[in-house]
């Protein structure tokens, strides 16, 4: 079981400490992650309540969005091999239809239609692959066929793809999304002043009594905190990190974030982190800048429409926009700190 990517912090100040008497926090293992939940001024009951809806929505949706087991996503990519048009799941159509969108506006470093990719190097397993890493042969197989999200083509409920080699995974956007819907369908029910925090992809509702939600970027490499982020309400905080799904082999680390340009895993960068009220945006975003790196992340993020980034380098360097840094405090001052914007 992999660690929580942000950790959040109960109490005003760095210690995470045990809940204060109106704070329910309780830790459900779905989405293939560890979930925290943690609610504000509710009592035992509505808590239980609210806890029991959100592990259901994130269980039909993991099973949707699942890229490995049988599911709603297993039939559309044996469908999508075919070239026939057919009738697409309605649970998976907008969510599709915004990853085409956003794979475009990336410049196709966010793409889910690499499916096949990722299984090839074994992260469509629960467990952590062990290596060897795929041979160079295999790789450029697959990178020869240009598997890519203008390949599908929505029509209604119809769908088809003009490329068999397409094959959808939805990793980088799929618990953005879902925290998306949940929150959206909780906020309409009244509930409010919660954090939902999906291994490294967060979300949160309201406040914590008479101040916000404060989180914690986790560091990429020490373990410990990196800033800390006073949070406004409907905001998404989303983190992908060299060190969340990786095997070691022969001395190399290979992770589970994929250069769709050469099939490797992308080189660079250690973490990013977006905030956004769009989650969905937020995670495919957090993905496609992750791989763009230093030298492109800005013009990425500036195609994608996001502006507050926090980009930390192979280097240790930290890049961050001006939107962010201000919000930000940090804990372990980074040695070298670069401001600059996307605009
Ligand atoms: P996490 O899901 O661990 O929070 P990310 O949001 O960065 O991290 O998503 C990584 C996952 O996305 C991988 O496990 C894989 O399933 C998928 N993926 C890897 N590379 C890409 C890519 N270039 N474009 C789209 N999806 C990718
Ligand atoms: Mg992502």
């Amino acid at each position: 079981m992999r660690y929580l990517l942000l950790i959040l912090l109960a109490s005003q100040g760095l210690t995470a400490c045990s809940p204060a008497p109106q704070e329910h926090r309780d830790t459900l293992y779905v989405f293939g992650t560890l979930v925290e939940v943690t609610q504000w001024g509710v009592n035992d009951t509505e808590a239980a309540k609210t806890l029991k809806s959100i592990e259901t929505d994130l269980n039909f949706m993991h099973e949707a969005y699942h890229a490995w087991k049988p599911g709603s996503l297993g039939r559309v990519n044996s469908l999508l091999s075919t070239t026939s048009r057919f009738t697409a799941n309605t649970s998976l159509l907008d969510l599709i239809a915004e990853s085409k969108d956003l794979s475009h506006k990336s410049d196709g470093l966010f793409n889910p239609a690499i499916g096949k990719l990722i299984g090839l190097w074994g992260f469509h397993q629960d467990e952590m692959p062990l290596g060897p890493p795929p041979t160079l042969i295999a790789i450029s197989t697959l990178l020869d066929k240009h598997p890519s999200m203008a390949d599908i083509r929505i029509d209604g409920f119809y769908m088809q793809s003009r490329n068999p080699a397409v094959q959808l995974d939805l990793g980088a956007i799929a618990k953005g999304y879902a925290l998306d819907k949940i929150t959206e369908g909780l906020a309409t029910e009244g509930r409010s002043n919660l954090i939902i925090n999906a291994g490294g992809n967060l979300k949160v509702l309201g406040t914590h009594g008479d101040r916000p939600w404060r989180i914690a970027i986790r560091h990429p490499r020490n373990n410990g905190v990196l800033a800390a982020l006073d949070t406004q309400s409907g905001e998404a905080v989303v983190t992908s990190g060299d060190y969340e799904r990786f095997f070691d082999y022969r001395g190399k680390r290979y992770h589970h974030i994929i250069d769709p340009r050469s099939g490797y895993p992308s080189t660079g960068t250690m973490s990013v982190t977006v905030v956004d009220k769009n989650g969905a945006l937020a995670d495919a975003a957090s993905t496609a800048l992750f791989i763009a790196g230093a030298k492109d992340w800005q013009r990425i993020a500036r195609q994608m429409g996001v502006t507050q980034v926090l980009l930390m380098s192979s280097d240790g360097t930290v890049y961050v926009t001006p939107a962010l840094k201000d919000r930000l405090t940090f804990t372990t001052p980074p040695a070298r700190l670069i401001v600059s914007a996307t605009e």
